[in-house]
């Protein structure tokens, strides 16, 4: 029937669309299960392995469903689905294929040596040690946070490493967020969900990065949650990793008041002898000779993380192997030009200011500048304030004006109130501290 091909089309239309927009596996494990069934001009029937692909679908992709299928009269996507019942034989294949336990897999290079210690992740990398030392006994969770690039993944492999060379007896596992959705997808097909739950509990330390992807997943942060209650109260020892502390993840109050339980450890970024001692011990690994004043001119320019560090490193070892000509800081600045940061034709605006802020305390930066009282944003704006009115020249009207609205006289006391906590909370100079280095490297 003509319709129905149009209609047909119009589902394929979608999945064309779709598909070079998404990762292979989101697309491999959420909308290649879903099977085209009928269509008529008012809907179009799919069917699909489970209710989770179904709501993954709409939750994400409602607006170009929309776009591509008809409407309902509701404004709502006229889609309908069929929870498919999958066959014996079906299920026992794949579950041959895919519900083999994960395999360890662990960054060889990411290991408590080869992590440089400094004032910002001393006390995550003992935190990280002692739970490592003594799974389950110490902290639990422990839940280490800090923007990209800073080494939480690094310190997470390090507890795997440890646990595996000294108690060789206890079963790890260490798993991204995203994998561990996808394990449980490729379960929920399979129908073999408790094969998991089994797999999970039975683990003497969990090793989990990136939690921050289960925001917005509502289904599976209640599996995830009913899994990590299960070990915890077993004693066993679950590390966790997050780009953002607990109380700022979108998750539930039940899930962020289990993150909560044992400590919250920040990695903030390194300190200026700390990025120091990570580029030469890197360029050491890298068999790349280089002078310590250029690892100091490097550092000094390098400044919001590791990573960065890291990709400069290999820039130049790619350049000294290539030309064989020794590094100086002229070549060095050249060839680095696109990562350094040296800004210094142009002022400091309060621009500037909250990006720093926004990563370093890791708040947003609309919620700086928006009116939320959470504890953490009040405080990331209570600093934007303090520095805005240390460093711009602007009449304090017009900075308190950027931040919502607020008057000058919300923003001195802004000023006033950390001028006074830096007096006795060394956490909170050493943050402001770091802001203020930062910026000088703008
Ligand atoms: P994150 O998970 O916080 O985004 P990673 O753990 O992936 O960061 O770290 C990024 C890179 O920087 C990795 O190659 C890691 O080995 C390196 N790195 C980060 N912090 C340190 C450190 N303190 N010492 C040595 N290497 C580090
Ligand atoms: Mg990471």
């Amino acid at each position: 029937m003509a319709t129905c091909n149009i209609e047909k089309d119009a589902w394929q239309q979608f999945l064309d669309f779709l598909q070079p927009r998404c990762a292979p596996t989101e697309f491999h494990n959420w909308i290649s299960p879903i099977r085209f069934v009928k269509a008529t001009p008012n809907e179009v029937t799919v069917e699909v392995p489970n209710i989770f692909v179904q709501e993954y679908l709409l939750e994400n992709y409602k607006k170009d469903l929309l776009h591509f299928l008809p409407v309902q009269a509701n404004g709502e996507p006229a889609i309908s689905f069929i929870i498919k019942e999958p066959t014996k034989k079906r299920a026992n294949i794949s579950l041959k294929k895919e519900v083999a336990p994960a395999r360890l897999t662990l960054n060889p290079m990411y290991t408590f040596d080869t992590f440089i210690e400094g004032p910002s992740n001393q006390f995550v990398k003992s935190s990280a040690m002692g739970v490592a030392a003594r799974p389950g006994k110490s902290y639990n969770p422990l839940f280490i946070h800090g923007g990209v690039g800073l080494g939480k993944t690094h310190l997470l492999h390090g507890v795997g490493h440890y646990v595996q060379k000294h108690h060789k007896k206890l079963r790890v596992e260490c798993i991204t967020t995203e994998e561990f959705i996808n394990n449980l997808v490729d379960h929920l097909r399979n129908k073999s969900t408790q094969k998991m739950k089994q797999f999970y509990r039975n683990l003497d330390v969990l090793l989990v990065d990136d939690i921050q992807f289960l925001q917005s997943r509502l289904n599976f942060e209640e599996e995830f949650c009913n899994t990590f209650e299960s070990l915890i109260k077993q004693n066993k020892q679950i590390v966790v990793t997050s780009d953002k502390p607990p109380s700022q993840l979108k998750l539930s109050e039940r899930m962020i008041a289990r993150m909560e339980w044992g400590l919250v450890a920040h990695v903030a970024p390194p300190d200026l002898e700390t990025r120091v001692a990570i580029i030469c011990q890197k360029s050491e690994q890298k068999g790349l000779s280089l002078d310590p004043t250029l690892a100091f001119f490097i550092a000094e320019h390098i400044h919001v993380n590791v990573r960065q560090l890291e990709g400069a490193i290999n820039k130049l070892c790619a350049y000294a192997n290539l030309m064989g000509i020794p590094l100086n800081k002229e070549n060095v600045c050249e060839i680095l030009q696109d990562i350094f940061q040296t800004r210094a034709d142009k002022t400091l605006t309060l621009d500037d200011i909250l990006d720093i802020v926004s990563r370093l305390f890791e708040v947003k930066k609309s919620d700086i500048k928006g009116g939320s009282r959470m504890k953490e944003i009040a405080l990331a704006r209570q600093v934007a304030m303090y520095l805005a009115k240390e460093l711009l020249q602007d009449s304090l009207s017009k900075l308190a004006s950027h931040f919502g609205g607020k008057t000058h006289s919300t923003l001195l006391h802004a000023w006033k109130k950390i001028s006074e906590k830096m007096h006795d909370d060394n956490f909170l100079r050493k943050q402001v501290e770091l802001a203020k280095q930062q910026i000088r490297y703008l």
